[in-house]
């Protein structure tokens, strides 16, 4: 295969990031020197081939983990704070290569620039949230009921913090994970999607690079690469305290019977079926932006991707119309030109997918609205290219209950009060993402209590997606109830002690329970 246009674009990225990708257009399923079988990265924009990466066998993986537990030896040792500064460290790497690596991102997973930069961001921003961390990790003192003693809550690390991640976040979740698990004393390792392998070779070179300049063991990072055999060598293994999973729901719960019949933890952030309510009083130009960026922003790829709008009957036609129109404006193609704002799934196999949704939402009485189709031609070669399609359908559809990872956005009504919208909201069976649009205080308000969104994420006048890492981020039912990135997820990356000691010299027991000798 001739280099592409894109591919050359890529080639100075790869190049600062240290990655040299060879022989565009060659090797598929034979073996590397040391038998492990090679996985191609293909890139969604152009169908180049980039490179090919070494899956990890099962005898690797054990030397991994071996590497992975002699650091932990070393690394639990060093004052958390410290470990902060090898992070602060790390996170100036990933300002200096902020572009290449975003570029990588966009061109690797197809999301576009400015995403794959805000991505980069992210774990910018994550590494600076776990550097004051690293100064924070505070347990609680109690006073104890028996005279002269003290008691209170440490947290020690796990150990080894085990990291699956999806294709659509190649590199912020690792992070999301990884800056908070390194300054809490633990060894990550990171199997990133068999999607996206180069972006996790990326990331493990500048992490390699900041352990071995602090004279630190590189095992505090390890990487594997791989499917999803090379994930359950984790997820079956006692080594691995904590598994920490990102993917679809259906892979969640096959990690979760695995870890679970071990009586490890797991932290799941699985798959979304997200809605935005919009009520009589929404503001009209807020809410047209917010559902066509929720929906159409990485071509529908994001687990907080806009799937569903929930709107009310009075406002129902021009709410429609309005979207109607914005569609018709959206420019699709290569992700890395800036003037696109919708690039391509994944694989060939989403575009399957999506194209089945649009079928079966026809089948179950729903009317397509925007056609999709997918695009043929000059810069739609890799095949990849889906437009976006918005379809008027019930919430009961079984299409609809399921999340399909592509632009396809279901407009349905409801009448009376929020209270119809809610029940219609929270009436799947995934709980990541929600929003309302109104500019009334009852309703919204209402949305966000005890009898509202029953989502790990609630918003009022902003869409479904682009969450602040600052804020704890994860959802309920089959999204698996994780919590990652800010607030106080840190504390899943540790075990608690509680310890109380006695400086008397009685031995007076709790409850007041008398035992004389
Ligand atoms: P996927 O489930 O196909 O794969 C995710 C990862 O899990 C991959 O690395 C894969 O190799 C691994 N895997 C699959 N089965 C496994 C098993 N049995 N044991 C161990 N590892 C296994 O998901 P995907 O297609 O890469 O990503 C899209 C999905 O991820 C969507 O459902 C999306 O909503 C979800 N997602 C959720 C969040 C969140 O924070 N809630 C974030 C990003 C993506």
């Amino acid at each position: 295969m001739a280099e592409t246009q894109a591919y050359t674009a890529i080639s100075e990225a790869l190049k600062a990031l240290g990655i040299e990708a060879q022989n565009p257009g060659t090797s598929t399923g034979s073996k590397s020197m040391n038998g492990g079988s090679l996985l191609d990265s293909v890139s969604p924009v152009d169908g180049s081939h980039i490179a090919s990466v070494t899956q990890t066998t099962p005898q690797e993986y054990e030397q991994v983990v071996q590497t992975a537990q002699e650091a932990f030896k070393v690394w639990r040792l060093m004052p958390a704070p410290q470990r902060g500064e090898v992070v602060r460290q790390f996170n100036e790497e990933l300002r200096r290569l902020k572009e290449p690596l975003g570029k990588l991102v966009s061109y690797e997973m197809g999301k576009s620039y400015q995403e794959g930069l805000g991505e980069v961001q992210e774990m910018i921003d994550i590494c600076d949230f776990a550097v004051g961390l690293s100064r924070q990790l505070h347990g609680l003192t109690m006073h104890s009921e028996r005279p002269g003693h003290r008691m209170y809550e440490q947290y020690h690390p796990l150990g080894i913090v085990g990291i699956i991640s999806a294709f659509n976040f190649p590199v912020a979740v690792w992070s999301w994970n990884t800056a908070l698990a390194w300054v809490c004393g633990d060894v990550c390792i990171w199997k990133p999607s068999e999607k996206t392998p180069l972006t996790g070779i990326a990331c493990q070179k500048i992490a390699a690079r900041v352990f071995a300049k602090n004279k630190l063991p590189e095992g505090i990072s390890c990487l594997i690469n791989g499917d999803y055999k090379v994930g359950e060598l984790m997820t079956q293994d006692e080594r691995v305290p904590l598994i920490s999973a990102t993917g679809s729901t259906r892979m969640g719960k096959q990690v979760a019977q695995t870890v679970g019949a071990r009586l490890g933890k797991s932290l799941l952030e699985l798959g979304g079926n997200n809605a935005i309510i919009v009520t009589p009083d929404s503001d009209l130009k807020m809410t047209v932006i917010g559902a066509v960026f929720g929906a159409v922003g990485t071509a529908g790829q994001r687990c907080t991707s806009t799937r569903r709008l929930i709107i009310h009957e009075s406002i129902y036609d021009k709410v429609k119309n309005a979207l109607v129109d914005a569609y018709g404006q959206l420019r699709i193609g290569n992700p890395l030109d800036e003037k696109n704002h919708v690039g391509p799934l994944i694989d060939t196999d989403a575009v399957k997918n999506y194209q089945k949704a649009l079928e079966k939402v026809v089948e179950e009485g729903g009317k397509l609205i925007v056609e999709g189709g997918v695009l043929e031609g000059e810069g739609y070669e890799s095949g990849c290219y889906v437009k976006p399609a918005i379809a008027e359908a019930e919430n009961h559809f079984e299409i609809v209950q399921h999340e399909t990872f592509a632009p396809v956005l279901y407009l349905m009504k409801y009448s009376g009060d929020v209270d119809n919208a809610i029940a219609l909201q929270n009436g799947v069976r995934q709980g990541l993402s929600s929003a309302i649009m109104t500019n009334n205080l009852r309703e919204a308000e209402r949305f966000l209590s005890v009898a509202g969104s029953d989502c790990g994420i609630a918003n009022v006048n902003i869409g479904t997606s682009g969450a602040e890492i600052g804020g704890a981020f994860g959802g309920e039912k089959e999204t698996g109830g994780g919590r990652e990135s800010g607030s106080d997820a840190w504390k899943v990356y540790m075990r608690r002690q509680t310890n109380t000691i006695n400086y008397t010299t009685e031995l007076p027991l709790a409850q007041g329970i008398k035992f004389d000798l």
